[in-house]
Protein backbone atom coordinates (compact mmCIF):
# COMPACT_ATOMS: atom_id res chain seq x y z
CA UNK A 1 0.00 0.00 0.00
CA UNK A 2 2.54 2.49 0.86
CA UNK A 3 4.64 1.58 -2.29
CA UNK A 4 1.46 2.19 -4.46
CA UNK A 5 0.60 5.29 -3.01
CA UNK A 6 4.35 6.83 -3.47
CA UNK A 7 4.36 5.60 -7.06
CA UNK A 8 0.86 7.44 -7.61
CA UNK A 9 2.34 10.51 -5.82
CA UNK A 10 5.59 10.29 -8.04
CA UNK A 11 3.39 10.53 -11.21
CA UNK A 12 1.25 13.03 -10.11
CA UNK A 13 4.41 15.23 -9.04
CA UNK A 14 5.66 14.01 -12.18
CA UNK A 15 2.77 13.82 -14.25
CA UNK A 16 4.36 16.00 -17.50
CA UNK A 17 7.30 13.60 -17.56
CA UNK A 18 5.35 10.35 -17.20
CA UNK A 19 2.61 11.48 -20.04
CA UNK A 20 5.94 12.43 -22.35
CA UNK A 21 7.72 9.22 -21.75
CA UNK A 22 4.55 7.43 -22.54
CA UNK A 23 4.20 9.49 -25.56
CA UNK A 24 7.49 8.83 -26.65
CA UNK A 25 7.51 5.11 -26.28
CA UNK A 26 3.98 4.74 -28.44
CA UNK A 27 5.44 6.73 -31.16
CA UNK A 28 8.57 4.41 -30.65
CA UNK A 29 6.31 1.08 -30.45
CA UNK A 30 4.70 2.03 -33.38
CA UNK A 31 7.23 2.89 -35.73
CA UNK A 32 9.09 0.11 -34.51
CA UNK A 33 6.33 -2.12 -35.56
CA UNK A 34 5.95 -0.54 -38.96
CA UNK A 35 9.63 -1.14 -39.84
CA UNK A 36 9.59 -4.35 -38.06
CA UNK A 37 7.08 -5.58 -40.19
CA UNK A 38 8.20 -4.06 -43.51
CA UNK A 39 11.58 -5.42 -43.46
CA UNK A 40 10.89 -9.46 -42.04
CA UNK A 41 7.68 -9.43 -45.06
CA UNK A 42 10.40 -7.62 -47.59
CA UNK A 43 14.02 -9.28 -47.02
CA UNK A 44 12.70 -12.87 -45.01
CA UNK A 45 9.63 -14.31 -45.69
CA UNK A 46 8.42 -13.21 -49.52
CA UNK A 47 11.91 -14.13 -51.01
CA UNK A 48 11.71 -17.71 -49.14
CA UNK A 49 8.41 -18.05 -50.50
CA UNK A 50 8.13 -16.67 -54.09
CA UNK A 51 11.08 -15.93 -56.24
CA UNK A 52 9.63 -12.78 -57.76
CA UNK A 53 8.69 -10.02 -55.13
CA UNK A 54 8.19 -7.33 -57.47
CA UNK A 55 4.73 -7.33 -56.94
CA UNK A 56 4.20 -7.90 -53.42
CA UNK A 57 7.25 -5.31 -52.51
CA UNK A 58 5.21 -2.60 -54.59
CA UNK A 59 1.99 -3.53 -52.99
CA UNK A 60 4.10 -3.03 -49.19
CA UNK A 61 5.39 0.52 -50.55
CA UNK A 62 1.75 2.12 -51.16
CA UNK A 63 0.69 0.58 -47.65
CA UNK A 64 3.63 1.91 -45.71
CA UNK A 65 3.92 5.06 -47.52
CA UNK A 66 0.34 5.52 -46.85
CA UNK A 67 0.62 4.73 -43.25
CA UNK A 68 4.15 7.22 -42.54
CA UNK A 69 2.34 9.78 -44.17
CA UNK A 70 -1.02 9.97 -42.32
CA UNK A 71 1.15 9.43 -38.82
CA UNK A 72 3.25 12.85 -40.05
CA UNK A 73 0.18 14.43 -41.10
CA UNK A 74 -1.29 13.82 -37.66
CA UNK A 75 1.59 15.33 -36.08
CA UNK A 76 1.88 18.57 -38.30
CA UNK A 77 -1.49 19.61 -38.67
CA UNK A 78 -2.13 19.82 -34.37
CA UNK A 79 -1.53 23.47 -34.74
CA UNK A 80 -5.39 23.19 -36.37
CA UNK A 81 -6.66 21.27 -33.15
CA UNK A 82 -5.47 24.79 -31.28
CA UNK A 83 -8.37 26.55 -30.42
CA UNK A 84 -5.90 29.47 -30.62
CA UNK A 85 -5.71 28.78 -34.44
CA UNK A 86 -9.37 29.18 -35.32
CA UNK A 87 -9.18 32.06 -33.06
CA UNK A 88 -6.56 33.74 -35.78
CA UNK A 89 -8.43 32.63 -38.94
CA UNK A 90 -12.17 31.83 -38.04
CA UNK A 91 -12.65 34.52 -34.98
CA UNK A 92 -16.13 35.49 -36.33
CA UNK A 93 -16.91 31.82 -35.63
CA UNK A 94 -16.09 31.92 -31.68
CA UNK A 95 -18.29 32.50 -29.16
CA UNK A 96 -18.45 36.02 -26.58
CA UNK A 97 -16.13 36.59 -24.61
CA UNK A 98 -16.69 34.83 -21.64
CA UNK A 99 -15.40 36.47 -18.09
CA UNK A 100 -13.15 33.85 -16.19
CA UNK A 101 -15.66 32.53 -13.82
CA UNK A 102 -15.57 33.16 -10.02
CA UNK A 103 -15.42 30.18 -7.37
CA UNK A 104 -18.55 28.36 -7.56
CA UNK A 105 -20.62 30.21 -10.23
CA UNK A 106 -23.07 28.93 -11.80
CA UNK A 107 -21.55 29.39 -15.51
CA UNK A 108 -18.64 28.02 -14.27
CA UNK A 109 -19.51 24.31 -16.21
CA UNK A 110 -23.33 25.49 -17.23
CA UNK A 111 -22.26 23.39 -20.19
CA UNK A 112 -24.05 25.89 -22.60
CA UNK A 113 -21.76 29.01 -23.11
CA UNK A 114 -18.04 28.47 -23.93
CA UNK A 115 -15.70 28.51 -20.93
CA UNK A 116 -12.45 29.80 -19.60
CA UNK A 117 -9.28 28.27 -19.32
CA UNK A 118 -7.51 28.30 -16.51
CA UNK A 119 -3.92 26.75 -17.86
CA UNK A 120 -4.18 28.40 -21.21
CA UNK A 121 -5.75 31.32 -19.62
CA UNK A 122 -8.12 31.84 -22.62
CA UNK A 123 -11.71 31.62 -23.46
CA UNK A 124 -12.24 28.47 -25.24
CA UNK A 125 -15.71 26.81 -26.62
CA UNK A 126 -17.21 24.28 -25.07
CA UNK A 127 -16.63 21.69 -27.22
CA UNK A 128 -12.89 22.40 -26.40
CA UNK A 129 -11.23 19.78 -24.42
CA UNK A 130 -7.57 21.22 -22.86
CA UNK A 131 -4.94 18.42 -22.69
CA UNK A 132 -2.38 18.02 -20.30
CA UNK A 133 0.22 16.72 -22.39
CA UNK A 134 0.16 18.88 -25.04
CA UNK A 135 -0.78 22.18 -22.80
CA UNK A 136 -3.46 23.30 -25.17
CA UNK A 137 -7.57 23.67 -25.35
CA UNK A 138 -7.98 21.03 -28.82
CA UNK A 139 -10.99 22.07 -30.60
CA UNK A 140 -14.06 18.95 -31.12
CA UNK A 141 -11.35 16.72 -28.80
CA UNK A 142 -11.81 13.14 -29.84
CA UNK A 143 -8.78 11.53 -27.26
CA UNK A 144 -5.35 12.02 -26.84
CA UNK A 145 -2.80 8.97 -28.72
CA UNK A 146 -0.10 7.54 -26.98
CA UNK A 147 0.61 5.41 -30.27
CA UNK A 148 0.86 8.55 -32.60
CA UNK A 149 1.84 10.85 -29.98
CA UNK A 150 -0.50 13.55 -30.67
CA UNK A 151 -4.41 15.00 -29.91
CA UNK A 152 -6.81 14.23 -32.05
CA UNK A 153 -8.92 16.96 -32.39
CA UNK A 154 -10.67 18.98 -35.48
CA UNK A 155 -7.53 19.40 -37.85
CA UNK A 156 -6.21 15.95 -37.24
CA UNK A 157 -8.86 13.36 -36.82
CA UNK A 158 -9.12 12.65 -40.60
CA UNK A 159 -5.56 11.23 -40.79
CA UNK A 160 -5.87 9.55 -37.49
CA UNK A 161 -9.09 7.36 -39.00
CA UNK A 162 -7.37 6.98 -42.67
CA UNK A 163 -3.65 5.78 -40.64
CA UNK A 164 -5.95 3.34 -38.71
CA UNK A 165 -7.56 1.70 -42.14
CA UNK A 166 -3.93 1.34 -43.73
CA UNK A 167 -2.69 0.15 -40.52
CA UNK A 168 -5.40 -2.76 -40.58
CA UNK A 169 -4.44 -3.26 -44.38
CA UNK A 170 -0.91 -3.32 -43.71
CA UNK A 171 -1.05 -5.63 -40.53
CA UNK A 172 -3.21 -8.31 -42.27
CA UNK A 173 -0.94 -8.47 -45.25
CA UNK A 174 2.14 -8.93 -43.41
CA UNK A 175 0.57 -11.57 -40.89
CA UNK A 176 -0.65 -13.30 -44.33
CA UNK A 177 2.74 -13.38 -45.49
CA UNK A 178 4.15 -14.03 -41.65
CA UNK A 179 1.55 -17.70 -41.49
CA UNK A 180 2.15 -18.76 -44.55
CA UNK A 181 5.83 -18.55 -44.22
CA UNK A 182 5.40 -19.99 -40.89
CA UNK A 183 2.91 -22.82 -42.71
CA UNK A 184 6.01 -23.40 -44.53
CA UNK A 185 9.29 -23.73 -42.70
CA UNK A 186 7.89 -23.47 -38.60
CA UNK A 187 5.37 -25.69 -38.24
CA UNK A 188 6.49 -28.61 -40.42
CA UNK A 189 9.64 -28.12 -38.22
CA UNK A 190 8.71 -28.55 -35.01
CA UNK A 191 6.82 -31.20 -32.88
CA UNK A 192 4.61 -28.90 -31.34
CA UNK A 193 2.53 -28.11 -34.67
CA UNK A 194 1.08 -24.73 -34.56
CA UNK A 195 1.51 -23.87 -30.58
CA UNK A 196 4.80 -22.52 -31.63
CA UNK A 197 2.75 -19.88 -33.26
CA UNK A 198 2.77 -18.70 -29.59
CA UNK A 199 4.87 -15.95 -28.64
CA UNK A 200 5.49 -17.01 -24.95
CA UNK A 201 5.39 -20.93 -26.13
CA UNK A 202 8.31 -19.80 -29.05
CA UNK A 203 10.42 -17.75 -26.86
CA UNK A 204 10.57 -21.04 -24.19
CA UNK A 205 11.76 -23.37 -26.72
CA UNK A 206 14.11 -20.36 -28.40
CA UNK A 207 15.25 -20.37 -24.51
CA UNK A 208 15.83 -24.60 -24.60
CA UNK A 209 17.87 -24.21 -28.18
CA UNK A 210 14.89 -25.83 -29.66
CA UNK A 211 14.09 -22.78 -32.47
CA UNK A 212 16.48 -19.98 -34.15
CA UNK A 213 16.17 -16.01 -33.62
CA UNK A 214 14.43 -15.44 -36.34
CA UNK A 215 11.64 -17.86 -36.15
CA UNK A 216 11.04 -16.69 -32.41
CA UNK A 217 11.19 -13.11 -34.02
CA UNK A 218 8.48 -13.94 -36.13
CA UNK A 219 6.21 -15.45 -33.47
CA UNK A 220 6.49 -12.53 -31.24
CA UNK A 221 5.86 -9.99 -34.49
CA UNK A 222 2.73 -12.36 -35.38
CA UNK A 223 1.14 -12.54 -31.84
CA UNK A 224 1.91 -8.68 -31.30
CA UNK A 225 0.26 -7.97 -35.27
CA UNK A 226 -2.73 -9.66 -34.59
CA UNK A 227 -3.33 -7.92 -31.29
CA UNK A 228 -2.33 -4.58 -33.01
CA UNK A 229 -4.72 -5.45 -35.56
CA UNK A 230 -7.96 -6.24 -33.44
CA UNK A 231 -7.14 -2.85 -31.82
CA UNK A 232 -6.97 -0.87 -34.89
CA UNK A 233 -10.27 -2.56 -36.44
CA UNK A 234 -11.66 -1.73 -33.28
CA UNK A 235 -10.56 1.96 -33.30
CA UNK A 236 -11.53 2.32 -36.75
CA UNK A 237 -14.99 1.26 -36.21
CA UNK A 238 -15.68 3.00 -33.25
CA UNK A 239 -14.21 6.60 -34.91
CA UNK A 240 -16.49 5.59 -37.86
CA UNK A 241 -19.52 5.17 -35.84
CA UNK A 242 -18.62 8.74 -33.87
CA UNK A 243 -18.09 10.52 -36.93
CA UNK A 244 -21.56 8.98 -38.65
CA UNK A 245 -23.39 10.19 -34.98
CA UNK A 246 -21.66 13.76 -35.16
CA UNK A 247 -19.71 13.20 -32.18
CA UNK A 248 -16.32 12.66 -30.89
CA UNK A 249 -15.68 9.98 -28.75
CA UNK A 250 -15.16 12.84 -25.93
CA UNK A 251 -18.40 14.38 -26.53
CA UNK A 252 -20.35 11.32 -27.53
CA UNK A 253 -19.24 9.87 -23.72
CA UNK A 254 -19.91 13.61 -21.80
CA UNK A 255 -21.45 16.22 -23.21
CA UNK A 256 -24.04 14.08 -25.47
CA UNK A 257 -25.05 12.67 -22.24
CA UNK A 258 -24.86 15.16 -19.33
CA UNK A 259 -26.02 17.74 -21.31
CA UNK A 260 -28.13 16.80 -24.51
CA UNK A 261 -25.96 17.63 -26.90
CA UNK A 262 -26.67 17.28 -30.50
CA UNK A 263 -24.55 15.28 -32.97
CA UNK A 264 -22.77 17.84 -35.43
CA UNK A 265 -24.72 18.50 -38.78
CA UNK A 266 -27.79 17.15 -39.98
CA UNK A 267 -26.76 14.29 -42.60
CA UNK A 268 -23.65 11.91 -43.25
CA UNK A 269 -22.68 14.16 -46.26
CA UNK A 270 -22.36 17.31 -43.84
CA UNK A 271 -20.69 14.87 -40.92
CA UNK A 272 -18.45 13.44 -43.21
CA UNK A 273 -17.41 16.72 -44.95
CA UNK A 274 -16.30 18.07 -41.74
CA UNK A 275 -13.83 15.54 -40.62
CA UNK A 276 -12.34 14.45 -44.14
CA UNK A 277 -13.70 17.82 -46.49
CA UNK A 278 -14.78 17.49 -49.82
CA UNK A 279 -14.97 13.97 -50.90
CA UNK A 280 -13.97 12.30 -48.11
CA UNK A 281 -13.35 8.52 -49.78
CA UNK A 282 -10.79 10.75 -51.27
CA UNK A 283 -8.86 10.60 -48.69
CA UNK A 284 -8.17 7.05 -48.48
CA UNK A 285 -6.67 7.31 -51.38
CA UNK A 286 -3.58 10.04 -50.53
CA UNK A 287 -3.87 12.21 -48.20
CA UNK A 288 -6.15 15.30 -49.41
CA UNK A 289 -4.34 18.04 -46.75
CA UNK A 290 -5.20 20.70 -48.97
CA UNK A 291 -8.60 20.12 -48.60
CA UNK A 292 -10.35 22.15 -45.83
CA UNK A 293 -12.87 21.17 -42.99
CA UNK A 294 -16.33 21.98 -44.45
CA UNK A 295 -18.57 24.01 -41.44
CA UNK A 296 -22.07 24.65 -42.54
CA UNK A 297 -23.77 27.69 -40.39
CA UNK A 298 -25.26 24.96 -37.99
CA UNK A 299 -22.01 22.68 -37.54
CA UNK A 300 -19.96 25.98 -36.73
CA UNK A 301 -22.69 26.58 -34.11
CA UNK A 302 -22.95 23.78 -32.34
CA UNK A 303 -19.11 23.46 -32.67
CA UNK A 304 -18.46 26.83 -30.73
CA UNK A 305 -21.28 26.57 -29.35
CA UNK A 306 -22.82 30.06 -29.47
CA UNK A 307 -26.41 31.11 -28.15
CA UNK A 308 -26.30 34.37 -31.01
CA UNK A 309 -27.02 33.78 -34.50
CA UNK A 310 -24.65 35.44 -35.88
CA UNK A 311 -22.43 33.18 -37.29
ZN1 LIG B 1 -6.58 25.06 -22.27
ZN1 LIG C 1 -2.87 15.85 -26.19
Amino acid sequence: MFLISRILSFIERRKQTVYGCLNFIGVCYSLFMIVALAAVNIFGTCPALYDDCQLPIFAASIIIFQVCANLVLIQLTMRINKVSYWTLNSSSLLPRAVSPPQEGSASLNDGKSGRFCHECNMNAPRRSHHCPLCGVCVLRCDHHCFMTGACIGIGNQRYFVVFLFWVCIGALYGISYMLAYMNSYVAPNSKYGYVIYLAPFACIQWLLGNLNGFHVFLSVLLCISISANFAAVGFFCAQIFYITQGYTMFDYHNYRTKHNLAGDGSNLKERLALIFGRNWFLNFIFPQFWNRNIFTAEIAQNVFLMTSKDV
